[in-house]
Protein backbone atom coordinates (compact mmCIF):
# COMPACT_ATOMS: atom_id res chain seq x y z
CA UNK A 1 0.00 0.00 0.00
CA UNK A 2 1.15 3.40 -0.82
CA UNK A 3 1.40 6.72 1.46
CA UNK A 4 -1.57 8.20 -0.96
CA UNK A 5 -3.56 5.31 -0.59
CA UNK A 6 -3.36 4.86 3.50
CA UNK A 7 -4.23 8.52 3.35
CA UNK A 8 -7.31 8.41 1.25
CA UNK A 9 -8.30 5.41 3.51
CA UNK A 10 -7.99 6.90 6.93
CA UNK A 11 -9.90 10.23 5.26
CA UNK A 12 -12.60 8.16 4.07
CA UNK A 13 -13.22 7.66 8.26
CA UNK A 14 -15.41 10.09 9.17
CA UNK A 15 -13.62 11.02 12.69
CA UNK A 16 -14.98 14.47 13.80
CA UNK A 17 -15.01 15.42 16.80
CA UNK A 18 -17.87 17.54 18.70
CA UNK A 19 -16.98 20.36 21.05
CA UNK A 20 -20.48 20.00 22.40
CA UNK A 21 -20.06 16.38 23.80
CA UNK A 22 -18.67 15.88 27.36
CA UNK A 23 -17.49 12.49 26.82
CA UNK A 24 -14.21 11.36 25.83
CA UNK A 25 -14.30 10.67 22.98
CA UNK A 26 -16.56 13.37 21.99
CA UNK A 27 -18.14 11.29 19.00
CA UNK A 28 -18.21 7.42 19.16
CA UNK A 29 -17.52 7.15 15.05
CA UNK A 30 -13.35 8.28 16.22
CA UNK A 31 -13.31 4.48 17.27
CA UNK A 32 -13.96 3.27 13.58
CA UNK A 33 -10.40 4.93 12.73
CA UNK A 34 -9.20 4.09 16.08
CA UNK A 35 -10.42 0.14 15.51
CA UNK A 36 -8.93 -0.07 12.30
CA UNK A 37 -5.81 1.19 13.52
CA UNK A 38 -5.03 -1.28 16.61
CA UNK A 39 -5.84 -4.25 13.52
CA UNK A 40 -3.11 -2.82 11.38
CA UNK A 41 -0.20 -1.92 13.89
CA UNK A 42 -0.88 -5.43 15.02
CA UNK A 43 -0.25 -6.67 11.09
CA UNK A 44 2.69 -4.50 10.38
CA UNK A 45 4.58 -6.50 14.00
CA UNK A 46 3.17 -4.10 16.71
CA UNK A 47 0.73 -7.03 18.71
CA UNK A 48 0.74 -5.44 21.89
CA UNK A 49 -1.49 -2.24 19.93
CA UNK A 50 -5.07 -2.21 22.01
CA UNK A 51 -7.27 0.96 22.06
CA UNK A 52 -8.47 2.01 25.20
CA UNK A 53 -11.97 2.89 26.46
CA UNK A 54 -11.46 6.76 25.79
CA UNK A 55 -10.45 5.53 22.40
CA UNK A 56 -6.50 6.42 22.73
CA UNK A 57 -4.59 3.88 20.40
CA UNK A 58 -1.40 2.78 21.98
CA UNK A 59 1.42 0.22 20.34
CA UNK A 60 5.22 -0.35 20.61
CA UNK A 61 7.33 -2.06 17.55
CA UNK A 62 9.98 -3.73 20.15
CA UNK A 63 14.11 -2.88 19.45
CA UNK A 64 15.51 -5.14 17.32
CA UNK A 65 19.27 -3.74 18.42
CA UNK A 66 19.40 -4.19 22.39
CA UNK A 67 18.97 -0.91 24.51
CA UNK A 68 18.39 2.04 23.04
CA UNK A 69 16.24 5.36 23.97
CA UNK A 70 12.71 5.07 23.57
CA UNK A 71 11.04 7.55 20.91
CA UNK A 72 7.62 8.22 20.48
CA UNK A 73 5.54 9.26 17.69
CA UNK A 74 1.89 10.72 18.52
CA UNK A 75 -0.59 11.58 16.10
CA UNK A 76 -4.37 12.53 16.63
CA UNK A 77 -7.52 10.30 14.78
CA UNK A 78 -10.25 13.54 14.91
CA UNK A 79 -10.89 16.03 12.42
CA UNK A 80 -12.21 19.55 12.84
CA UNK A 81 -15.96 20.34 14.18
CA UNK A 82 -15.67 23.60 12.35
CA UNK A 83 -16.01 21.98 8.52
CA UNK A 84 -17.59 18.22 7.52
CA UNK A 85 -15.32 15.56 7.24
CA UNK A 86 -18.25 12.77 6.03
CA UNK A 87 -17.87 11.38 2.81
CA UNK A 88 -14.59 12.72 2.12
CA UNK A 89 -13.70 11.85 -1.85
CA UNK A 90 -10.08 13.01 -1.99
CA UNK A 91 -8.78 14.03 -5.42
CA UNK A 92 -4.92 13.58 -6.57
CA UNK A 93 -3.02 16.47 -8.73
CA UNK A 94 -0.50 14.73 -10.22
CA UNK A 95 2.10 17.77 -10.96
CA UNK A 96 0.86 21.05 -9.81
CA UNK A 97 1.11 23.80 -11.60
CA UNK A 98 1.22 26.10 -9.01
CA UNK A 99 -1.86 27.89 -10.03
CA UNK A 100 -5.52 28.07 -9.13
CA UNK A 101 -7.26 24.89 -8.46
CA UNK A 102 -10.62 24.10 -9.02
CA UNK A 103 -12.16 21.57 -6.83
CA UNK A 104 -15.65 21.47 -7.70
CA UNK A 105 -17.80 24.23 -9.98
CA UNK A 106 -17.56 27.44 -8.42
CA UNK A 107 -15.32 26.36 -5.53
CA UNK A 108 -11.68 27.44 -6.37
CA UNK A 109 -8.45 27.11 -3.98
CA UNK A 110 -6.55 30.16 -5.11
CA UNK A 111 -3.11 30.84 -5.31
CA UNK A 112 -2.61 34.63 -4.46
CA UNK A 113 -5.14 33.48 -1.11
CA UNK A 114 -2.20 30.49 -0.57
CA UNK A 115 0.97 31.41 -1.13
CA UNK A 116 2.54 28.76 0.43
CA UNK A 117 0.94 27.19 -2.26
CA UNK A 118 3.33 28.00 -4.84
CA UNK A 119 6.34 26.35 -3.07
CA UNK A 120 4.62 22.84 -3.95
CA UNK A 121 5.09 23.69 -7.68
CA UNK A 122 5.62 20.59 -9.88
CA UNK A 123 4.57 18.40 -6.66
CA UNK A 124 2.13 15.87 -6.46
CA UNK A 125 -1.08 17.02 -3.98
CA UNK A 126 -4.11 15.62 -2.64
CA UNK A 127 -7.20 17.96 -2.60
CA UNK A 128 -10.53 17.79 -1.91
CA UNK A 129 -13.91 17.84 -4.01
CA UNK A 130 -14.90 21.54 -2.56
CA UNK A 131 -17.99 19.53 -0.43
CA UNK A 132 -15.53 18.70 2.78
CA UNK A 133 -12.38 19.08 4.66
CA UNK A 134 -9.96 16.56 3.92
CA UNK A 135 -8.67 15.58 7.15
CA UNK A 136 -5.11 15.67 6.26
CA UNK A 137 -4.85 17.42 10.15
CA UNK A 138 -4.37 14.64 10.97
CA UNK A 139 -4.87 11.70 9.26
CA UNK A 140 -1.38 12.78 7.43
CA UNK A 141 0.56 12.44 10.69
CA UNK A 142 -0.80 8.92 10.96
CA UNK A 143 -0.16 7.74 7.70
CA UNK A 144 3.19 9.09 8.39
CA UNK A 145 3.72 6.94 11.31
CA UNK A 146 1.82 3.76 9.78
CA UNK A 147 4.48 3.83 6.57
CA UNK A 148 7.39 4.04 8.49
CA UNK A 149 6.43 0.80 10.66
CA UNK A 150 5.04 -0.72 7.18
CA UNK A 151 8.83 0.36 5.72
CA UNK A 152 10.62 -1.40 8.99
CA UNK A 153 8.62 -4.59 8.56
CA UNK A 154 9.63 -5.28 5.18
CA UNK A 155 13.33 -4.22 6.32
CA UNK A 156 14.16 -5.96 9.52
CA UNK A 157 17.88 -5.41 8.73
CA UNK A 158 17.76 -1.85 9.52
CA UNK A 159 18.27 -1.75 12.97
CA UNK A 160 15.83 0.58 15.19
CA UNK A 161 15.24 0.89 19.14
CA UNK A 162 11.75 0.40 20.70
CA UNK A 163 9.36 2.99 19.03
CA UNK A 164 6.13 3.72 20.55
CA UNK A 165 2.92 5.13 19.06
CA UNK A 166 -0.28 6.87 20.36
CA UNK A 167 -3.06 8.11 18.50
CA UNK A 168 -5.17 10.32 20.59
CA UNK A 169 -9.19 11.28 20.24
CA UNK A 170 -10.22 14.98 20.63
CA UNK A 171 -7.51 17.05 19.75
CA UNK A 172 -8.91 19.55 17.85
CA UNK A 173 -11.78 20.15 21.34
CA UNK A 174 -8.53 20.71 23.25
CA UNK A 175 -9.07 17.05 24.65
CA UNK A 176 -6.05 15.43 23.20
CA UNK A 177 -3.71 14.80 26.37
CA UNK A 178 -7.00 14.77 29.04
CA UNK A 179 -6.48 10.97 29.47
CA UNK A 180 -3.06 10.25 27.44
CA UNK A 181 -1.45 7.78 29.21
CA UNK A 182 1.97 8.34 29.87
CA UNK A 183 3.28 5.34 31.19
CA UNK A 184 1.24 3.17 29.25
CA UNK A 185 3.37 5.21 25.96
CA UNK A 186 6.88 4.40 27.76
CA UNK A 187 8.33 7.11 25.33
CA UNK A 188 11.41 8.94 26.93
CA UNK A 189 10.49 11.43 24.33
CA UNK A 190 8.58 11.88 21.47
CA UNK A 191 7.00 14.27 18.44
CA UNK A 192 3.53 15.03 17.15
CA UNK A 193 3.20 14.48 13.91
CA UNK A 194 0.07 17.18 13.48
CA UNK A 195 2.55 20.40 11.94
CA UNK A 196 2.09 21.95 8.22
CA UNK A 197 5.10 21.70 5.66
CA UNK A 198 7.92 19.27 6.19
CA UNK A 199 10.66 21.71 6.76
CA UNK A 200 8.55 23.78 9.77
CA UNK A 201 9.76 22.50 13.03
CA UNK A 202 7.98 23.38 15.91
CA UNK A 203 9.49 23.36 19.40
CA UNK A 204 7.55 26.60 20.74
CA UNK A 205 3.73 27.47 21.42
CA UNK A 206 1.74 30.33 22.66
CA UNK A 207 1.74 30.86 26.54
CA UNK A 208 -2.23 30.76 26.71
CA UNK A 209 -4.67 32.12 29.37
CA UNK A 210 -8.39 33.20 29.03
CA UNK A 211 -10.10 36.35 31.16
CA UNK A 212 -13.98 36.36 32.03
CA UNK A 213 -15.17 40.26 32.53
CA UNK A 214 -18.07 40.78 34.48
CA UNK A 215 -19.89 43.97 34.70
CA UNK A 216 -22.46 45.03 36.93
CA UNK A 217 -24.90 47.74 36.14
CA UNK A 218 -27.57 49.89 38.62
CA UNK A 219 -30.73 49.40 36.47
CA UNK A 220 -33.60 51.41 37.02
CA UNK A 221 -36.53 53.18 34.42
CA UNK A 222 -34.92 54.97 31.76
CA UNK A 223 -36.94 57.91 32.62
CA UNK A 224 -35.53 58.47 35.76
CA UNK A 225 -32.22 57.39 35.44
CA UNK A 226 -30.20 60.48 35.34
CA UNK A 227 -27.18 60.53 37.47
CA UNK A 228 -28.34 57.01 39.05
CA UNK A 229 -28.53 54.21 36.25
CA UNK A 230 -25.37 52.15 35.55
CA UNK A 231 -25.62 50.42 32.27
CA UNK A 232 -23.11 47.00 32.68
CA UNK A 233 -23.33 46.62 28.56
CA UNK A 234 -21.92 50.50 28.10
CA UNK A 235 -18.95 49.75 30.92
CA UNK A 236 -18.35 46.92 28.91
CA UNK A 237 -17.91 48.52 25.61
CA UNK A 238 -15.87 51.35 27.68
CA UNK A 239 -13.70 48.65 29.06
CA UNK A 240 -13.16 46.77 25.64
CA UNK A 241 -12.23 50.26 24.40
CA UNK A 242 -9.32 50.99 27.02
CA UNK A 243 -7.44 47.52 25.39
CA UNK A 244 -4.98 48.37 22.67
CA UNK A 245 -6.56 47.84 19.44
CA UNK A 246 -3.38 47.26 17.90
CA UNK A 247 -3.15 43.82 20.57
CA UNK A 248 -6.22 41.99 18.52
CA UNK A 249 -5.68 38.78 16.15
CA UNK A 250 -6.17 40.47 12.82
CA UNK A 251 -3.53 43.11 13.27
CA UNK A 252 -0.31 40.60 14.76
CA UNK A 253 1.11 37.88 13.42
CA UNK A 254 4.53 35.84 13.38
CA UNK A 255 5.46 36.11 17.11
CA UNK A 256 2.73 38.94 18.47
CA UNK A 257 0.90 38.27 21.05
CA UNK A 258 -3.08 39.42 21.04
CA UNK A 259 -5.90 40.03 22.99
CA UNK A 260 -9.08 38.34 21.42
CA UNK A 261 -12.65 39.02 22.28
CA UNK A 262 -14.47 35.85 21.67
CA UNK A 263 -17.72 36.22 23.48
CA UNK A 264 -19.91 38.97 24.88
CA UNK A 265 -23.21 39.37 26.64
CA UNK A 266 -25.44 41.35 28.39
CA UNK A 267 -28.49 43.39 29.40
CA UNK A 268 -28.34 46.81 31.26
CA UNK A 269 -28.05 45.32 34.72
CA UNK A 270 -24.91 42.74 33.87
CA UNK A 271 -22.78 42.35 30.93
CA UNK A 272 -19.97 39.53 30.29
CA UNK A 273 -16.84 39.52 27.96
CA UNK A 274 -15.05 36.78 27.13
CA UNK A 275 -11.35 37.24 26.22
CA UNK A 276 -8.50 34.26 25.34
CA UNK A 277 -4.84 36.02 25.33
CA UNK A 278 -2.19 34.85 24.18
CA UNK A 279 1.65 35.64 23.80
CA UNK A 280 4.88 33.29 23.26
CA UNK A 281 6.56 35.50 25.78
CA UNK A 282 5.11 34.61 29.36
CA UNK A 283 6.14 38.47 30.58
CA UNK A 284 4.10 39.72 27.51
CA UNK A 285 1.27 37.56 28.72
CA UNK A 286 1.17 39.28 31.95
CA UNK A 287 1.97 42.41 30.67
CA UNK A 288 -1.89 42.17 28.60
CA UNK A 289 -3.01 40.89 31.49
CA UNK A 290 -1.93 43.83 33.45
CA UNK A 291 -3.60 46.38 31.00
CA UNK A 292 -6.98 44.36 31.49
CA UNK A 293 -6.46 45.13 35.16
CA UNK A 294 -5.59 48.63 34.85
CA UNK A 295 -8.85 49.09 32.64
CA UNK A 296 -10.42 47.26 35.59
CA UNK A 297 -9.27 49.32 38.48
CA UNK A 298 -9.78 52.59 36.34
CA UNK A 299 -13.73 51.99 35.90
CA UNK A 300 -14.04 50.68 39.54
CA UNK A 301 -12.93 54.19 40.08
CA UNK A 302 -15.24 55.73 37.86
CA UNK A 303 -18.36 53.77 38.74
CA UNK A 304 -17.53 52.53 42.22
CA UNK A 305 -15.46 49.39 43.72
CA UNK A 306 -17.30 45.95 42.08
CA UNK A 307 -18.66 47.13 38.85
CA UNK A 308 -15.43 45.41 36.83
CA UNK A 309 -14.21 41.95 37.85
CA UNK A 310 -11.37 40.43 35.48
CA UNK A 311 -11.14 36.42 36.29
CA UNK A 312 -8.13 34.93 34.94
CA UNK A 313 -7.33 31.64 34.25
CA UNK A 314 -4.41 30.21 32.66
CA UNK A 315 -4.80 27.41 29.93
CA UNK A 316 -0.73 25.95 28.32
CA UNK A 317 2.34 27.23 28.84
CA UNK A 318 5.02 27.37 25.64
CA UNK A 319 6.51 24.28 25.73
CA UNK A 320 10.41 26.08 24.48
CA UNK A 321 11.34 26.13 28.06
CA UNK A 322 11.45 21.99 28.39
CA UNK A 323 12.94 21.80 24.73
CA UNK A 324 15.46 24.31 25.69
CA UNK A 325 16.27 21.98 29.27
CA UNK A 326 16.20 18.59 26.69
CA UNK A 327 18.12 19.89 23.66
CA UNK A 328 19.28 16.82 22.14
CA UNK A 329 15.48 16.45 21.59
CA UNK A 330 15.22 19.22 18.84
CA UNK A 331 19.04 18.18 18.01
CA UNK A 332 17.89 15.17 16.76
CA UNK A 333 14.82 16.07 14.70
CA UNK A 334 16.46 19.17 13.18
CA UNK A 335 19.79 16.74 12.26
CA UNK A 336 17.69 14.45 10.72
CA UNK A 337 15.24 17.22 8.80
CA UNK A 338 18.98 18.36 6.89
CA UNK A 339 19.88 14.40 6.35
CA UNK A 340 16.55 14.31 3.90
CA UNK A 341 17.00 17.37 2.40
CA UNK A 342 14.77 19.76 4.07
CA UNK A 343 16.57 22.54 5.74
CA UNK A 344 14.96 22.99 8.63
CA UNK A 345 12.59 26.46 9.15
CA UNK A 346 11.86 26.82 12.81
CA UNK A 347 8.22 27.82 13.44
CA UNK A 348 6.64 29.72 16.67
CA UNK A 349 3.35 28.06 16.72
CA UNK A 350 0.12 30.49 17.20
CA UNK A 351 -1.31 28.00 19.02
CA UNK A 352 -1.05 25.32 20.95
CA UNK A 353 -0.10 21.44 20.78
CA UNK A 354 -0.69 18.12 22.45
CA UNK A 355 2.89 18.25 22.59
CA UNK A 356 3.10 21.09 24.48
CA UNK A 357 0.41 19.84 27.67
CA UNK A 358 2.71 16.60 27.26
CA UNK A 359 6.36 18.27 27.35
CA UNK A 360 4.68 19.99 31.03
CA UNK A 361 4.05 16.56 31.91
CA UNK A 362 7.15 15.42 31.61
CA UNK A 363 7.66 13.86 27.91
CA UNK A 364 10.00 16.10 25.64
CA UNK A 365 7.31 16.37 22.60
CA UNK A 366 8.03 19.15 19.81
CA UNK A 367 5.64 18.99 16.77
CA UNK A 368 7.11 17.96 13.06
CA UNK A 369 5.17 18.77 9.69
CA UNK A 370 3.44 16.28 7.91
CA UNK A 371 3.51 18.22 3.80
CA UNK A 372 -0.38 19.22 4.48
CA UNK A 373 -1.84 22.52 4.87
CA UNK A 374 -5.02 25.00 4.45
CA UNK A 375 -6.65 22.85 7.60
CA UNK A 376 -9.95 23.08 9.13
CA UNK A 377 -12.00 23.62 5.73
CA UNK A 378 -12.30 22.17 2.24
CA UNK A 379 -8.94 24.43 0.81
CA UNK A 380 -6.88 21.65 2.91
CA UNK A 381 -4.59 19.83 0.67
CA UNK A 382 -2.14 17.32 1.13
CA UNK A 383 1.59 17.27 -0.59
CA UNK A 384 2.23 13.35 -1.18
CA UNK A 385 5.76 13.84 -2.10
CA UNK A 386 6.31 15.63 1.61
CA UNK A 387 4.26 13.02 3.06
CA UNK A 388 6.06 10.26 1.92
CA UNK A 389 9.16 12.75 3.25
CA UNK A 390 7.45 12.92 6.52
CA UNK A 391 7.85 9.48 7.12
CA UNK A 392 11.34 9.04 6.10
CA UNK A 393 11.81 11.81 8.49
CA UNK A 394 10.39 9.43 11.85
CA UNK A 395 12.97 6.34 10.27
CA UNK A 396 16.11 8.72 10.35
CA UNK A 397 15.45 10.08 13.91
CA UNK A 398 14.50 6.67 15.13
CA UNK A 399 17.38 5.28 13.25
CA UNK A 400 20.00 7.64 14.37
CA UNK A 401 19.01 7.05 18.06
CA UNK A 402 20.99 3.33 17.53
CA UNK A 403 24.74 3.97 18.45
CA UNK A 404 27.10 3.57 15.13
CA UNK A 405 28.27 0.16 16.27
CA UNK A 406 25.06 -1.71 16.39
CA UNK A 407 24.10 -0.48 13.25
ZN1 LIG B 1 -4.05 18.65 14.03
Amino acid sequence: MSAEERLIRYCSIDTQSDPTSAATPSTLKQFDLGNLLVKELKELGLEDACIDEHCYVYAHLPSNCGEVKKVGFIAHLDTSPDYSGAGVKPRIIECYDGGDIELCEGVVTRAADFPLLAMLKGKRLMVTDGSTLLGADDKAGITAVMEALAWWQEHPEVKHGEICVAFTPDEEIGNGTKYFDLEKFGADFGYTMDGGALQGYCDETFNAASAVVKFQGFTIHPGSAKNRMINAMNVAHEFHGMLPGHMRPEHTEDREGFIHLTNMSGACDTAVLKYIIRDHDADKLEEMIGIMHSAEDFLNCLYGAGTVTVEITYAYRNMKEIIDANPEVSERALRALNEIGYPPVRVAVRGGTDGAQLSFRGLPCPNLGTGAGNYHGRYEYCCIDELEDASRLIRTIAEELVPEDRR
